[in-house]
């Protein structure tokens, strides 16, 4: 790898639009693309958020994000990913369609061998185009959309999510039913942040309830993997969040691997702590 990966994450927040990151969950050299140089722009409050609050005066250009990808592709020896992440909820800027639309051409062109990776809350399948044009994206190749689910029942997702809106979350989990059914196989990432939140721990009641969430999701064929990650960096909401013990996202891993096997699914299933 020739590129040299930003270390301290909180550079992002400085207006870039690509940022070379090494990722632990891509397991290698990510190329973040970030839609809000400007300002954090997201429809969640998550208590855990590491995107520290900031202004600039710099504005996303499709132009400048093509010609970095290109020429950050071109000193690396290997890219694994193009990651819309950076900055807040990517469906909610108005440049996210035409924005993937010409990363998933520059991964074609240049990095073959890579992934367009979008990380989402989810939020964005409320809005019926989006949630087309991300189930096309998933037909396509070489696109994984991460999608988040920190929770199996509205209490806890009201606690660790903080939805701004008031997004109703037996119609947020319907809309990612209904994703996964639709979208291409093997093309969706679970994600779940475990943490402490104001000394609360998901319960028992919230653990079976997060489980049958995923199984439901899981059921259609399209999710590839679930990732089940722990608090790692800080956060501007410090200490409301905490990280948990090892064993405790352990714990929910294997509880979803037994449930996976009675199901008869065969998807990984991976901590991050
Ligand atoms: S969804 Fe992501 S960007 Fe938005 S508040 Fe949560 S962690 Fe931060």
């Amino acid at each position: 790898m020739n590129v040299s990966p930003i270390q301290d994450h909180r550079t992002r927040e400085r207006g870039l639009i690509v940022y070379p990151v090494y990722s632990r969950r891509s397991k290698g050299l990510s190329l973040g693309v970030n839609l809000f140089p400007s300002h954090k722009l997201c429809s969640f409050d998550c208590p855990y958020c590491e995107v520290f609050p900031f202004q600039t005066d710099f504005s996303f250009d499709i132009e400048l994000m093509e010609s970095a990808l290109i020429e950050t592709i071109g000193t690396a020896s290997e890219v694994k990913d193009l990651c819309f992440s950076g900055n807040g909820e990517p469906t909610l800027s108005p440049h996210f369609k035409s924005a993937l639309n010409r990363a998933c051409l520059i991964c074609r062109d240049h990095a073959p061998s890579a992934q367009v990776v979008v990380i989402t809350n989810g939020t964005g399948l409320l809005k019926q185009d989006i949630f087309d044009f991300l189930i096309a994206k998933t037909h396509e190749e070489r696109f994984n959309l991460w999608l988040k689910v920190d929770a199996g029942a509205g209490e806890w997702f009201r606690t660790i999510d903080r939805p701004k809106a008031d997004v109703s979350f037996p119609a947020l989990m319907e809309k990612m039913q209904a994703f996964t059914a639709g979208a291409g196989r093997n093309a969706v990432t679970i994600q779940t942040m475990l943490c402490r939140v104001n000394h609360a721990v998901p319960d028992q009641r919230e653990a079976a309830a997060w489980e049958q969430a995923v199984l439901g999701l899981a059921g259609a064929g399209s999710v590839r993997n679930v990732h089940i990650y722990g608090k790692a960096r800080p956060g501007p909401q410090d200490p409301l969040a905490q990280a948990l013990p090892v064993s405790f996202l352990e714990e929910r891993a294997d509880s979803l691997r037994r449930a996976f096997k009675r199901a008869g699914f065969d998807i990984p299933i991976e901590t991050f702590a």
